[in-house]
């Protein structure tokens, strides 16, 4: 028999899926996405909420009955909502007001509270997600928040299993290990693993909306693309691990995207594409033999109003109206 004990047992373990007509003619490598939308929560970041839930508990941080209070742009809050209801904890979520109407939804259907905060203020502003989170945590009687950008438990999930997992389901030929940077969880954790199990051969390369830190210095700028970029390096970032950071703009990333969803059948987010373009960068100039594994996070269903909505595509600039030239493409 077959069955998992609850949902929480079916977290990672996600397929590497080989690509095809996107990488046609572009290079003699083979590209590979590993796709994070197979985990329950539809995203990479199960495997660090059960991490952070696990680490609290055992530091008695978070105790029966408690709340769980975490600046999230969607996928941590849908990780955690899951590990809080097989546990028995509430959720109350800070997300900023660029995100999805369609995320935020999905946290309430989970039966979590989500509170909305502005985009473009800075991270010490009273009205900022991270304050207000702050502040929650505290008025919030058996309030915890895990803190995903400073937490060492997210890394190290990464560390345990998707590192693991590239390796083993590659038979240790990765060559290059690929992926978005948001609180740089994933690529330092996978990538710490991925480096001390090859000796130092694996490549690690990650990417970066065009206003973010990561890449560039200066003050941040606004982007659209979700889950990504910052305007601080928090702590879960380990700047020792990327080799590179490769950075794309938002047209890019959303073109990206839609190709993924048209050409692979993998309808994926907006960070998804963006890790792709940096993916296919690299693999231009990758040789044969190289096996270049790109991380997808999420999916993309909770974009259709946005990367997948021609409206809002050429109302935002990423698509010229109808009849107009546009470096884009064909429309189809
Ligand atoms: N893409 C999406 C959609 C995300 O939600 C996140 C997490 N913020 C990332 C990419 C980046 O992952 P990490 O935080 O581990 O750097």
């Amino acid at each position: 028999m077959k069955i998992a004990g609850s949902v929480l047992d079916v977290i990672g373990h996600t397929p590497l899926i080989q690509l095809g007509p996107l990488v046609k003619g572009l290079t003699d490598a083979t590209v590979v996405a590993k796709v994070e939308y197979f985990n329950p929560g539809g995203s990479s970041k199960d495997r660090l909420a059960v991490g952070m839930i696990d680490a609290a508990e055992k530091a008695g941080l978070l105790k029966p009955g408690g709340t769980i209070v975490e600046p999230t742009s969607g996928n941590t809050g849908v990780g955690l909502a899951l590990v809080a209801q097989q546990r028995g904890y509430h959720c109350v979520f800070v997300c900023p007001d660029k995100v999805s109407a369609d995320k935020r939804k999905v946290l309430e259907a989970y039966g979590a509270r989500v509170v909305v905060t502005p985009t473009n203020v800075e991270p010490d502003d009273p009205e900022s997600y991270y304050s207000v989170s702050d502040r929650l945590a505290r008025e919030i009687p058996g309030g915890f928040k895990p803190n995903q950008y400073a937490n060492p438990a997210g890394p190290e999930a990464h560390y345990r299993t998707t590192g693991p997992e590239i390796w083993e389901d590659t038979d240790g030929t990765v060559t290059h290990f690929v992926a978005g940077v948001g609180t740089g969880g994933t690529i330092s954790g996978t990538g710490k693993y991925l480096k001390e199990v090859s000796g130092g051969s694996v490549r690690v390369i990650g990417a970066d909306p065009y206003g973010s830190v990561y890449a560039e210095k200066g003050p941040a700028r606004p982007y659209f693309v979700e889950g990504v970029g910052e305007d601080f390096w928090p702590e879960a970032y380990d700047p020792s691990i990327p080799d590179e950071i490769i950075t794309v703009s938002d047209a890019e990333a959303f073109s990206m995207t839609r190709r993924l969803a048209r050409e692979e059948g993998l309808l994926v987010g907006g960070s998804c594409g963006m890790a792709m373009v940096a993916g296919l960068e690299v693999a231009k100039k990758a040789s044969a033999g190289d096996l270049i594994v790109v991380l997808l996070p999420d999916s993309g269903r909770g974009y259709l109003q946005k990367i997948f909505d021609d409206g809002w595509m050429t109302h935002n600039g990423f698509l010229a109206p109808e009849g107009v030239a546009t470096t884009w493409g064909s429309r189809i």
